[in-house]
């Protein structure tokens, strides 16, 4: 009898992490397979109930693989199934998970388990802080971006008319489990989307790490499990890293908008939702590398491998021209820019991040250097 290569392959690629966050420390599995694992998610939940958060998208393809063992170890499972979309990660959606909880008389001992990308993820960690004050959850992500990105720090929330994210709470899961294998039914401009947040993690920080993507950018696209398990361990370390030193992001945590400030001009200028978020940052990031290298931080060099690694991880690398006055009008209205003077993430160098001003003409000539 031939060893499984399959199962071989799990042993080796499948990790535990744990986020330190003292009471509030929890495990992030990760691997392929994880939710073939019949006792997995029954363990990290104590109650009688479970109400699996999820969408019309997403359900059909994983819904009953997590419900099944759940209701196989006794649990009494509740399937609260949302629309799919940004535009859905709203009050009527929380108040639909509500609606549900009680309408199944839910009580303070249930979990919620979020079955989804970030939407769901940010949803159903909100509706978990505030039902009856505070219910445990569980974070199965399906997306690479919410498994490499919003599955850790505790950010939860929904959008309000008038702003993304508005509305929410520092609130942390019990238990994160990133299944590898559901990344098989992504859509490849998610998978790239995410990708870019790995990028950033390796940009950042982590040079080794930077070159470790760029020698398995092809990996990663053909969704190979093990490459996808060490970029999703990688980037989750990484990130649970500075969040553990920053948990309420006062100061160390801003490095995580590497690439955001241009890419969030570029969101909102095209309008919400032409180009993916990921991909706004993938081309955010490439300014912010090229700004550094204007700046005399890191070399042009340096600047070329970011905007090859971007594209080859399928991602643009030319700006959108928006004219220049609009870019500065865009870039000011960042949330993360206080007491005036715009703030970049810059690498000083590649692997590494300082937060600094910069003057005005490097900023305009930086972009229309990168405009296309
Ligand atoms: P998403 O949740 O909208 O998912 C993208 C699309 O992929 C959706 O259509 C979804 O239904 C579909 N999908 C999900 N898993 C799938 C699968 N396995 N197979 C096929 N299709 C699948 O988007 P996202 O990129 O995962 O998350 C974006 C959200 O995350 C935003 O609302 C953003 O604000 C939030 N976010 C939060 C944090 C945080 O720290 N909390 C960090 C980054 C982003
Ligand atoms: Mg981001």
């Amino acid at each position: 009898v031939k060893p499984d290569p399959r199962g071989a392959m799990n042993e080796a690629s499948n990790t535990t992490l744990n986020v330190n966050l003292g009471e509030r420390s929890y495990p992030i599995a990760i691997g392929s397979g994880l939710l073939d694992d019949p006792g997995l998610l029954a363990r990290h939940i104590e109650g009688r109930q479970v109400a699996i958060v999820s969408n019309t998208t997403v359900a059909p393809l994983y819904l009953e693989r997590v419900a099944e063992p759940l209701r196989a170890a006794g649990r009494e499972v509740i399937e609260i199934i949302l629309p799919d979309g940004e535009e859905h990660k709203n009050w009527s959606s929380l108040m639909q998970v509500f609606d549900a909880l009680l309408a199944n008389k839910c009580d303070r001992k249930v979990t919620l388990v979020a079955l989804g990308g970030g939407v769901i993820g940010d949803l159903t960690g909100y509706a978990a802080s505030s039902y009856m004050r505070g219910v445990p959850f569980v974070q199965v992500p399906t997306t690479l971006l919410s498994q490499v990105d919003s599955s850790v720090g505790g950010k939860t929330g929904i959008n309000h008319p008038l702003g993304k994210n508005m509305i929410g709470a520092f609130y942390q899961p019990r238990a994160v489990f990133a299944d590898t294998g559901t990344l098989a039914t992504l859509p490849e401009r998610e998978l790239s989307a995410g990708l870019a947040e790995v990028i950033k993690h390796g940009a950042i920080i982590d040079a080794p790490f930077f070159d470790w993507i760029e020698r398995n950018i092809e990996k990663l696209l053909t969704r190979d499990q093990a490459a996808l398990a060490h970029a999703i361990a990688r980037s989750c370390e990484i990130k649970a890293d500075i969040v553990r030193q920053d948990e309420r992001e006062g100061g160390l945590r801003a490095i995580l908008n590497f690439g955001h400030t241009f890419g969030h001009a570029i969101e909102n200028g095209l309008g919400y939702g032409k180009w993916l978020h990921g991909e706004a940052v993938g081309c955010g990031m490439v300014m912010a590398a090229e700004l550094s290298c204007r700046m005399g931080y890191i070399e042009r060099a340096s600047v070329e491998r970011l905007r090859a690694l971007v594209n080859a991880a399928g991602l643009p690398t030319d700006a959108p021209d928006l004219g220049a006055e609009r870019w500065l009008e865009l870039m000011e209205v960042d949330k993360k820019n206080e007491g005036g003077a715009i703030r970049f993430i810059l690498l000083k160098p590649l692997g590494s991040a300082v937060i600094t001003t910069v003057p005005h003409e490097t900023l305009l000539a930086t972009i229309d250097a990168c405009v296309a």
